[in-house]
């Protein structure tokens, strides 16, 4: 690693002040208008210091806590100390939304990965952006990817106590110098212990390999290929996806593929899904779509991804994509999350989603999904559908098989961020504001909502509400393109501001 200069001593201390320095008790940040917790009189803001005499750690164990029959809840409100005595059926949800998944300090991760693309951030983003977690906790809830560098024996007790399953690990190389090398971390060469151990125990684990030229590419990813066929077949899949760089990366020996290396990749990924299928049955590898579009090669047909078990993590989203749009299949494969499970998810006080529900109602009266349009424009107004510089190769050509002339692609160049961070989930809202204020008024823009968190920002911290267009967001899948096109402004729209005359 290069010598640290004062934007990495900067980042150094945003990435420090990212994780809450103490233990947090969940508060509640919301309540369900008609269930236990609304009946007893618990109310948002309220701050959950005991449930049934213990303290929760984590989204995970007040699931638990709360799915009792008979609660006994210990509160704090405004200074008091409160106490609800609730009772509901076993499983009942309580109806309460709390203001993170881990209320002890989230694990964070103490490698120093010369790819990572925390490091790579401009300084002043809103500190959660900086938080370098390795928590198997997020990992279960969201899907991050864990190193192990930091897991335990007592947390391999929990996971497979409670079946936290599936788990998301980075294995990047199976050869113990060079993994330990990746991560800058001496931990990195024995923590894939812990993968065998999680496999022993019928743990699922996602498997993820970050390719960076020049360092575990070539024969040390056929290498590694051959480590998972050896000593990890159990695993459930692993995606094989590019390292990211922005244009702050400070490290030199960190660079994009050539067309070459990207090719060599997606051949070593395609001769060893056939060795892996003749031998477990399974293709087991899959490369990251942006290895075709980097490749210049086409994407492989959708059977080969296997039910795409890690379309989250851009694996054969293109095909899906595809066949949503041309009305193939009637369900979307899922939404990828984009940065934002990876971090920004875990601190946001909105954004432990899974036990959200359309009726709560929140503190602040944010959770409200308003529509407010005042100049909308016409139904029949040609549209603009705005995507990143990668997401264009991929919807130009299913626009086009339309043959409809009001309706056109429109690229929204990373400037933000530069490098090769070309994906739609990293749109800013800076750029799309640069890009829409060339665009004429009256039309219509559709805005895919995996550049946005659960608040409605872009990651540059702007809102939709400052574009200088009205947008109208819809779900990232192709099947919410295809009706947003077919049906109209006023069906399609799920928020929209009014425009700026
Ligand atoms: S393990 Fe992840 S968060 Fe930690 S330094 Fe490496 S890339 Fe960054």
């Amino acid at each position: 690693m290069s010598a640290p200069t004062d934007t990495d001593r900067d980042i150094e201390r945003d990435i420090e002040r990212a994780a809450p320095s103490r233990s947090l008790a969940p508060i509640v940040v919301a309540v369900t208008s008609g269930s236990p917790a609304d009946a007893a009189g618990v109310r948002a803001g309220d701050e959950i210091v005991r449930i049934n005499g213990d303290v929760p750690r984590d989204i995970i164990e007040w699931q638990m806590a709360t799915d009792e029959a008979e609660l006994e809840l210990d509160v704090i409100r405004g200074g008091l100390d409160l106490a609800f005595s609730i009772e509901k059926r076993e499983g009942e949800p309580l109806g309460v939304d709390v203001s993170s998944a881990v209320f002890d300090r989230v694990r964070t991760c103490d490698n120093h990965c010369e790819f990572c693309f925390i490091y790579q951030l401009p300084k002043g983003m809103r500190r959660s952006l900086y938080l370098k977690d390795d928590d198997y906790r997020l990992s279960f809830l969201y899907g991050n990817f864990t190193t192990l560098t930091r897991f335990t024996e007592a947390d391999l007790e929990r996971v497979i106590t409670e079946r936290l399953s599936p788990l998301h690990v980075s294995i990047h190389a199976t050869d113990p110098d060079i993994r330990s090398q990746m991560l800058k971390n001496p931990r990195g060469a024995m923590s894939l212990r812990w993968l065998r151990a999680l496999l022993d125990h019928g743990i699922t684990v996602r498997g993820q390999i970050v390719v960076c030229p020049g360092v575990n590419d070539g024969a040390v990813l056929a290498d590694t290929m051959a480590g998972i066929l050896d000593r990890y077949p159990e695993l459930d899949s692993v995606a094989v996806v590019p390292l990211g760089i922005s244009k702050f990366n400070g490290e030199a020996a960190m660079r994009f593929h050539t067309i070459a290396e990207a090719q060599a990749v997606v051949d070593i990924v395609d001769d060893w899904q056939d060795v892996f299928q003749a031998t477990l049955g399974k293709r087991m590898v899959y490369a990251a779509d942006e290895y075709y579009l980097m490749a210049q090669r086409p994407f492989p047909p959708a059977e080969r991804y296997d039910g795409f078990p890690m379309h989250e993590d851009g694996i054969g989203m293109a095909r899906t994509f595809e066949a949503e749009f041309h009305g193939r299949t009637d369900e979307a494969t899922g939404v990828r999350r984009g940065f934002f499970a990876a971090v920004d998810a875990p601190p946001n006080p909105a954004a432990y989603t899974g036990l959200r529900s359309a009726s709560a109602c929140s503190a602040d009266g944010a959770g409200t999904q308003a529509t407010t349009i005042s100049l909308r424009p016409r139904r029949t107004a040609p549209i603009g559908v705005l995507t990143g510089e990668l997401g264009a190769p991929v919807i130009a050509p299913l626009i086009e098989s339309l043959g409809r002339e009001d309706v056109r692609v429109i690229t929204v160049r990373n400037d933000f961020f530069g490098g090769n961070t070309g994906v739609t989930g990293l749109m800013t809202g800076e750029d799309l504001a640069r890009v829409l204020a060339d665009e004429p008024h009256g039309h219509r823009y559709l805005l895919p909502d995996v550049c946005l968190s659960d608040e409605g920002r872009f990651l540059d911290g702007i809102t939709v509400d400052e574009l200088p267009r009205a947008v109208e967001i819809i779900e990232t899948d192709g099947i919410a393109l295809r009706s947003a096109l077919e049906t109209g402004s006023d069906v399609a729209s799920t928020r929209s501001r009014t425009e700026n005359p």
